[in-house]
């Protein structure tokens, strides 16, 4: 373990200072800055919502979505952006520990109540992962399987277009963007229940374009689990 510390020292997920061997995941101080979201929240994506009384937000209330439920244990916020940016473009791909264990401990339950059979990351375009080095969403699919006992199916599945990136869409032309830019190999048969991985849940517009997918192979139920999550535009 010694030998592999100081080859490859671990480094905090939030600020990105090495670790000692006694802190796992973040440092001592940025521990006191993980937060799990608290208070309402929409039913079937899971995201925070201001009026407790309504049952879904305001995105998943305007229309119907091709997944059933999801979840994720932080806020895309001050706190997560910069650690998902390094997660994504700053190569420390191990920050993937972090967010599986966080979803693991915060969507417990829920999580074996939904009986996933298999896991799906969302794939990027092969391109895209030569350019970084590996495919972030399927770093958290690995693991968030390891800790479930179910199969990874990752290596069935692909980004057939390069989508140009979604920053600078609206609405609409985000979905126009995905539609049919996921490809689950046509050989196989994906179980019933199914649960789709990736790293941000934004306008939820990825995980539609994939989850229908998954619906067209077979898939019947379909959640999702990210690492951070984005209140809805109103
Ligand atoms: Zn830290
Ligand atoms: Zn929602």
């Amino acid at each position: 373990m010694f030998f592999t510390d100081m080859i490859y020292p671990g480094r905090c997920a939030l600020c990105d200072d090495i670790l000692n061997r006694k802190e796992k995941y973040v440092c001592r101080e940025c521990r006191k800055n993980v937060r799990f979201l608290e208070g309402p929240k929409c039913c079937r994506c899971g995201r925070p919502i201001r009026d407790a009384d309504s049952e879904l937000c305001c995105a998943c209330a305007k229309r119907n979505s091709f997944f059933d439920e999801g979840l994720a244990p932080f806020a895309y916020d001050k706190i997560m952006i910069p650690s998902l940016m390094r997660f994504k473009y700053g190569h420390r791909a191990e920050y993937a520990d972090f967010y599986a264990a966080a979803i693991l401990f915060y969507g417990g339950a829920k999580i074996r109540r939904w009986k996933a059979q298999a896991v799906l990351p969302v794939p990027v375009h092969r391109r895209r992962m030569i350019r970084r080095g590996y495919n972030q969403a399927e770093e958290i699919a690995g693991r968030v399987a390891a800790g479930l006992n179910i199969p990874d199916l990752g290596r069935y599945v692909r980004r057939v277009k390069n989508t140009k990136p979604q920053k600078n869409l609206n609405d609409v032309q985000r979905r126009n963007n995905l539609r049919n830019s996921f490809r689950i190999d046509p050989g196989i048969k994906l179980p019933e229940r199914v649960m789709i991985v990736d790293d941000i849940f934004t306008t939820g517009s990825t995980i539609d374009a994939m989850a229908a997918e998954a619906r067209k192979r077979g898939a019947e139920k379909v959640f999702f689990v990210c690492a951070a999550i984005g209140s809805a535009r109103q």
